[in-house]
C-alpha cells in the first residue's frame, strides 16, 4: 500500500509518499509560505531531479492540489494516478486526553480534534485544514490521525499534574501532555530492536533535540515522564523557545514593559531559547560556528542548552531503581543526530553517573550507533528518528 503522510503547519506543509511494501520512500516535499506572498513547493521524487514550483497558494487546499499534481506529474512525479494512494496519515499535534492511540478520522474524531483547539490554538487548526483539504481532493481515501501527544498518555498522574489548584485541571484540562510522541515512540522501538529486547521491557531516556526539544523517560516501552508540558514550550531551552523559566517572569515582564499576554507569549516562544541568549541565530549550526570563532554569548547559549539537557537526563534517572536498569540514553532529531559536540558535552556533564562516551565512535552524523565505551554504566546511542514512517505504519495498520 502507498501512503501519503502529511504534516501541516500554519503556513507550511511537509509530505512524504511511502510505499509500505518494503517501507520505501517514493517522494517527499515541502510547501512554504502558504497564504503569504512567495508561496513555493519543493518536490522530490526519489531518483529524479528536484522540482521547485513557485505560484500563489492561498490556503492548504491550494497547496495540496499542487502536491497531488506533483506526485502524478509525467516528468517529475512518482505515481501514474492518485488512485494508487491507499490512505493518508496526518500528524496531529494535540489529541488532549481523548486519544492515546492513532485513529481513523471520522466526523466524531474531527469534533474531538476541534475541541482540542482550545489547548492547542497554534497547532491543531492547520492540522484540521490539512484533513479537510484531503477530504475535498481525495474524498474516497481513508485518513488517519497520528497524535504527538498520544504516546505520553501513559504517564502517571504524579508526572502530569501541575502544582496549581486542581480545579484548573478539571475546568481547563491544564496538565502536562508532552509532545514529539511519535519520535520518542519510534526511537524506543528501534532501541529495543538494536538491543535485542522486547519493547515492553525496555527502559530508556530519549532525547529529541531538534529545533523543538524534549526528553522522555520510557519505562517498559511506555512514556513515563516528559519535559514538554501543557504546550510545547516547557522543558529544555530550544531554538527560539525559553523552556522552563520562573513563571513570575511572565507577569513581571507584562507589568514592567506594559505588554499584553500575546506580546509576552511572542517573547518566550519566538525570541528566546538559544536565539535569545546568543543574539546570533536559532539554528545550532550558526551558533556552533559563532562559538568556534570566539563569540562569548554563543558559547553561553550552548552551555546553557547542554547543561539543561544533562540536568533533565540526570533528574530522570530518579525514575529508575538503579543505573543498571536503564537500557540506554538515546539522542535523536537534528542536533541529537548530527552534533557530536552536543552529545559529548552533555555526556561529560553526566560522568558522575558513570557515563562514558567513545569519542571516535561519537564522530558520526545521522546514523544508528552505540557511542558509549564498554565501561560506561549506561549505553548511549544515536538513533535517527523517522516520524513519517511511524505515521505511515500506524496508518496502514488502521486502514487494513
Ligand atoms: P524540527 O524540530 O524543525 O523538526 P530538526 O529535528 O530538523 O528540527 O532539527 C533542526 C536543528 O538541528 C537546527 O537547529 C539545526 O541547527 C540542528 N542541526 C542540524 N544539523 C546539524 C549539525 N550538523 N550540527 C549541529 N546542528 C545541526
Amino acid at each position: 500500500m502507498k501512503i501519503l503522510v502529511i504534516n501541516c503547519g500554519s503556513s507550511s506543509l511537509k509530505y512524504q509518499l511511502i510505499d509500505m511494501d518494503g517501507e520505501k520512500l517514493m517522494a517527499k516535499g515541502l510547501v512554504e509560505r502558504i497564504g503569504i506572498e512567495g508561496s513555493k513547493v519543493k518536490h522530490e521524487t526519489i531518483g529524479k531531479d528536484k522540482e521547485v514550483i513557485e505560484q500563489p497558494l492561498k490556503d492548504h487546499k491550494d497547496a495540496l492540489k499542487i502536491v497531488m499534481e506533483s506526485i502524478v506529474n509525467k516528468n517529475y512525479g512518482a505515481l501514474s494516478s492518485l488512485d494508487e494512494i491507499g490512505a493518508v496519515g496526518h500528524r496531529v499535534v494535540h489529541g488532549g486526553e481523548d486519544f492515546a492511540e492513532s485513529v481513523v478520522i471520522t466526523e466524531e474524531v474531527m469534533k474531538a480534534i476541534e475541541a482540542n483547539v482550545e489547548v492547542a490554538p497554534l497547532h491543531n487548526p492547520p492540522n484540521i485544514m490539512g484533513i479537510e483539504a484531503v477530504s475535498a481532493l481525495l474524498p474516497n481515501v481513508k485518513q488517519v490521525a497520528v497524535f504527538d501527544t498520544a504516546f505520553h498518555q501513559t504517564m502517571p498522574a504524579k508526572n502530569y499534574i501541575y502544582a496549581i489548584p486542581y480545579e484548573e485541571y478539571e475546568s481547563y484540562k491544564i496538565r502536562r501532555y508532552g509532545f514529539h510522541g511519535t519520535s520518542h515512540k519510534y526511537v524506543t522501538q528501534r532501541a529495543a530492536e538494536i538491543l535485542g529486547k522486547s519493547v515492553d521491557e525496555i527502559n530508556l531516556i530519549t532525547c529529541h533535540l531538534g529545533n523543538g526539544a524534549s526528553i522522555t523517560t520510557v519505562k517498559g516501552g511506555k512514556s513515563y515522564d516528559t519535559t514538554m508540558g501543557f504546550t510545547p514550550l516547557e522543558g529544555l531551552p530550544m531554538g527560539t523557545r525559553s523552556g522552563n523559566i520562573d513563571p513570575a517572569i511572565v507577569t513581571f515582564l507584562m507589568s514592567k514593559k506594559n505588554i499584553s499576554a500575546e506580546e509576552v507569549d511572542k517573547i518566550i516562544n519566538k525570541e528566546s531559547g538559544v536565539l535569545g541568549i546568543s543574539g546570533v541565530s536559532s539554528d545550532f549550526r550558526d551558533i556552533e560556528e559563532a562559538a568556534d570563532s570566539g563569540n562569548e554569548r554563543a558559547k553561553l547559549a550552548l552551555d546553557v542548552y547542554e547543561t539543561s539537557v544533562a540536568k533533565f537526563v540526570a533528574s530522570y534517572m530518579s525514575h529508575f531503581d538503579s543505573l543498571e536498569s536503564i537500557d540506554g540514553i538515546v539522542f535523536t532529531a537534528g542536533l541529537g543526530e548530527n552534533s557530536p559536540e552536543t552529545r559529548e558535552h552533555v555526556c561529560e556533564k553526566l560522568k558522575a553517573f558513570g557515563i562514558e562516551i567513545d569519542k571516535a565512535e561519537n564522530k558520526i552524523r545521522g546514523e544508528e550507533k552505540i557511542i558509549s565505551t564498554s565501561n560506561s554504566k549506561i549505553k548511549v546511542m544515536v538513533i535517527p528518528t523517522n516520524e513519517e514512517l511511524m505515521i505511515a505504519r500506524d496508518t496502514e495498520l488502521l486502514v487494513k
